[in-house]
């Protein structure tokens, strides 16, 4: 193998490690190129033989984490270590199911690596350097390395092979709906109108993606459900648009074989508990043959992209119904020797299907990551940025401009600096509830003159104002007679009413701010009950264990509101 070689087969590896945790391409590289001698030092075949390029130990001493990416494997080696001078010694190495396992392993190191178990975070705010020299040098002088040549060598590494150009700006998404808007297509939201006809909800791990056909003439329906039956995603035949009619989490029936449809399962894994699918609409042609459309096809692989890339699902459990069952499913997919019409007219191979998926994929610079930070951009940053301008923490000149550079960096600290956290410029589950939180307290000043110190802590004095906003709307807009005494009881319960998609004004505003309080951060206080607000709603719903239908009535109320 060349240096050119090695470079090229660690690089898509250290780009999704990139993308999800933001530690850069460039440094991962050159880390791997310098532990392995570029894969041609046999000193190291063993540990490339485990995936573990990085040199990753069994033990990393004094630091605490939790690894979701190593089972607890390991090999045995000799290793050089630096003690002044080289020495060496035998350790053991993790060994890893992957390389991407072992790149995903190794950034999550540098995330969750605590000085000591609750302690505070070794490395983490590394993660936001986005200066390659800046970050080995930080990386080594907390003494993740040894051998005081390290960081000069794998700058070397990095300006010999230009490996700056794998460097590139994340483009952060939370959901399919986004993805597709990247792609230029809108995602209608039908999981409301068709939620009465799933027939389990909670019950689909959502590990495989299966592809359909909608075997009618001139099918261009998007409400699918009969029964039952039909794809969680579907593309009407001018592929303009796509629907999504169930959540992933839903087990509809669109893979099955019994003895009742004729069909056996082919494939050792994938059902209808496990997999996604996706129909398609289509045409009959002159010659009577099942066609998709160009832009059908280019929309579905599209929704395939993103459903894999949001849901995590690997390339190889993209399916289409054939490959699971007897069914010949998508016929336009599938080959003739299955009585398909795979490649004729309009109709794309398989082969074309997929690799136009993991084009998509592969060109997109998206991440599906839980923070925020330094060098990421797109809505969910823009958002971010607004929150804090609208608490009163600059992001710049630039304003809120969708992209996460060093003012807003600064912005995000000085906001955890007033808030009491860590302060790492980095937008976690805390900060992220934090900035709910103050964001409410703020609003809550605005609103009835709470009087709140906004420093993003949920507490008795902001929970109070929060009911007695509550009961003010209660008694002013529906005119019930109840008192403003910031407790909620039984006759605060009794006066609530039902709010739910579609509607719009204040009490909506108040469940928004409630579901804010409660880290649940899908909406905002915008006084309009849309798509985000309901997934909240159900979220937290889920969360407390009451029925999940997406709509907020008084036992919803009592859960956000009692305290
Ligand atoms: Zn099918």
């Amino acid at each position: 193998m060349t240096q050119k070689e090695w470079i090229e087969k660690m690089a898509p590896c250290a780009v999704k490690a990139q993308q999800r945790f933001g530690y850069i391409a460039s440094v991962l590289i050159a880390q791997a190129c310098l532990e392995n001698g570029y894969g041609m030092d046999p000193k190291c075949t063993v540990l490339t033989d485990a995936n573990n390029v990085l040199g990753m130990k069994r033990e990393l001493l004094n630091e605490t984490w939790e690894s979701s990416y190593w089972h607890g494997d390991f090999i045995t080696k000799r290793t050089p270590e630096w003690d002044g001078g080289m020495h060496y010694i035998t350790d053991d190495f993790r060994k890893y199911d992957s390389l991407q396992d072992c790149f995903y392993d190794y950034c999550q190191f540098m995330r969750d690596a605590r000085y000591s178990r609750g302690g505070s975070y070794k490395y983490r705010d590394v993660l936001s350097i986005t200066d390659p020299e800046t970050l080995i040098r930080t990386v080594a002088g907390r003494g993740y390395c040894t051998d005081p040549e390290y960081p000069e060598s794998v700058m070397r590494i990095i300006r010999q092979h230009g490996l700056t150009q794998f460097d590139k700006k994340v483009t952060v998404i939370k959901s399919v709906r986004s993805m597709m808007a990247g792609f230029g297509k809108t995602l209608v939201d039908l999981v409301a109108a068709n939620r009465d006809e799933v027939p389990e909800h909670n019950a689909n791990s959502h590990k495989y993606l299966a592809i359909h056909y909608l075997g009618v003439d001139n099918a261009d329906n998007p409400y699918l459900y009969g029964g039952g039956y039909g794809g969680h995603f579907y593309v009407p035949i001018d592929g303009r648009k796509a629907y999504q009619a169930a959540l992933v989490t839903d087990k509809i029936w669109h893979v099955a074989a019994n003895s009742k449809n004729g069909y056996r399962y082919i494939h050792p894994e994938a059902r209808n508990s496990n997999t996604i699918g996706i129909e398609i609409g289509t045409f009959r042609d002159s010659q009577g043959r099942w066609m998709f459309t160009e832009e059908a096809q280019e929309t579905a692989a599209q929704l395939a992209a993103a459903i894999l890339t949001v849901y995590n699902i690997p390339l190889t459990n993209l399916l289409r119904h054939g490959d699971v069952t007897t069914k010949c499913c998508p016929m336009p997919l599938m080959p003739a020797s299955r009585g398909g019409f795979e490649g004729q007219g309009s109709n794309w191979t398989w082969e074309k299907f997929k690799s136009h998926v993991a084009e998509l994929m592969g060109s997109s610079q998206v991440a599906v990551s839980d923070v925020l930070q330094k060098g990421f951009q797109g809505d969910e940053v823009k958002q971010l940025q607004e929150d804090l301008i609208a608490l009163g923490f600059s992001c710049g000149n630039a304003g809120a401009d969708g992209s996460f550079g060093d003012d807003t960096h600064a912005a995000v600290v000085a906001f955890q600096r007033a808030c009491g956290l860590m302060q790492d410029g980095i937008v976690g589950t805390d900060t992220r509830k934090a900035l709910g939180v103050a964001t409410v307290q703020a609003w809550l000043n605005r609103l009835i003159n709470a009087a709140l110190v906004v420093d993003g802590q949920y507490g008795p004095k902001t929970h109070k104002a929060l009911v007695m906003a509550l009961q003010k709307c209660l008694l002013e807009v529906y005119g019930c007679r109840i008192s403003m005494d910031g407790s909620f009881g039984p006759e605060t319960k009794a006066a609530c009413r039902m709010v739910a998609k579609g509607d719009k004004g204040l009490l909506v505003s108040i469940l928004q701010a409630g579901l804010l309080v409660h880290g649940i951060q899908d909406t905002k206080i915008d006084a309009i009950f849309g798509a985000g607000t309901e997934e909240g709603v159900r979220k937290f719903q889920s969360k407390v264990g009451i029925e999940v239908d997406g709509m907020a009535g008084p036992e919803t109320f009592e859960k956000i509101f009692k305290e």
